[in-house]
């Protein structure tokens, strides 16, 4: 099947026939993994789970960057708001993220300088516009958005933008994938890999992972012709008892990934290791500022370094959720007392959280 326009990737007659070769192939129950929020959404909004033999059971992974993102970050990033003469930039899923006491929405709402902004070079500016204030990105995302932080802070180096600064809490969402494999209970039996992620880093990044635990795995667009072949293959792959790495996304990924975005990013960071909520800290999963660009860390800037582990929210279960241990329907609070107006946990209010997909689409 070559497909070229993006039309075709929505074929109806083309799904239809996917969905009649899984339902034939498919003997046995298996558990299939979209590490990705966008592939949750993209499944949710397609109605692909509603069309799957009962034996396929889908599972969410930790590729919701908001929603991996430790409870002492967010804490870090309110206590941030809380500083004087300090304006906190951020994108938007993270204003109403709850903190163990606050979030950014509410230290808004109480006077605090938090603006939303849409790419880091708005935050950049809003430097440039307020020298007496000092200027806080919260730097929360994947492979995806890495490069783009980095070039951000080159920018700042080489304009003498001394009043700008990054919390980072980025994650790389290969690592992620070995620290699942390795978790007790946790039982996947193939995984749809990130599309967007898999352009940066290319095919070859999940390669020993895939060496190392033989586990089905395939990278994935997010049209609904891209998602059904991806589980039909692991389907087959799974019958066939011989696991693969496929690259099913050929139309943006290759091999290599995106050589230029990976340098900057390895220019400015430095692999670290990176507290994932419900997953606990993973070495080398995180990127931090290697020396030269200390000037930029705000962590450090503010007496952030080494910050202590904070408890999740009482009764959220996000963290087993992302582990692909419990399905959003598994959690008390689900509907009750987390809704989106009312979230307890971050799954609940990213739009790539598997909550609030649940929540909004079944
Ligand atoms: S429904 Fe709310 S409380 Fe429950 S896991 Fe999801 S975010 Fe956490």
């Amino acid at each position: 099947m070559s497909l070229k326009y993006i039309e075709e990737f929505r074929d109806g007659e083309l799904a239809k026939g996917l969905v009649k070769k899984i339902r034939e192939t498919s003997k046995r129950d298996l558990h299939l993994m979209e590490v990705c929020g966008t592939h949750t959404t993209a499944i949710f909004r397609h109605g692909i789970r509603s069309v799957l033999p009962k034996e396929i059971t889908l599972l969410s992974g930790p590729g919701c960057p908001v929603c991996v993102t430790a409870q002492k970050d967010i804490d870090a990033y309110v206590a941030l708001a809380g500083i004087k003469d300090v304006i906190v930039t951020t994108f938007g899923d993270l204003m109403k993220v709850p903190g163990s006491g606050s979030t950014l929405a509410k230290e808004k709402a109480g006077g605090a300088d938090v603006r939303i902004v849409y790419s880091i070079f708005d935050a950049i500016n809003i430097a440039k516009e307020n020298p007496a204030k000092e200027v806080v990105f919260c730097a929360v995302g994947f492979e995806t958005t890495i490069p783009t932080i980095a070039a951000s802070v080159l920018t700042a180096l080489g304009e003498g933008i001394e009043n700008f600064s990054i919390y980072a809490a980025n994650k790389l969402t290969t690592a992620a994938l070995a620290a699942l494999m390795e978790t007790d209970g946790v039982e996947i039996d193939g995984f749809i890999l990130p599309g967007h992620v898999s352009v940066i880093t290319g095919t070859d990044a999940y390669r020993d992972t895939f060496e190392t635990y033989d586990i089905p795995s395939v990278i994935a667009g997010f049209e609904p012709i891209d998602v059904l072949k991806a589980i039909l293959i692991l389907i087959e792959q799974n019958e066939a008892g011989k696991p693969e790495l496929v690259n099913a996304y050929p139309r943006a990924v290759s091999d290599a990934g995106n050589v230029k975005a990976k340098a900057i990013m390895n220019q400015v960071f430095e692999l670290s290791p990176a507290t994932w909520r419900g997953i606990g800290e993973i070495p080398d999963s995180g990127m931090s500022l290697k020396k030269e660009f200390q000037a930029f860390d705000a962590a450090g800037k503010f007496g952030m370094n080494s910050l202590p582990d904070v408890p999740e929210p009482k009764g959220c279960a996000c963290g087993e959720i992302l582990m692909g241990l419990k399905t959003p329907e598994d959690c008390r609070l689900y509907k009750k007392a987390c809704t989106p107006m009312s979230p307890v946990g971050p799954c609940m209010v990213s739009s790539e959280g598997s909550c609030a997909a649940y929540y909004k689409y079944s």
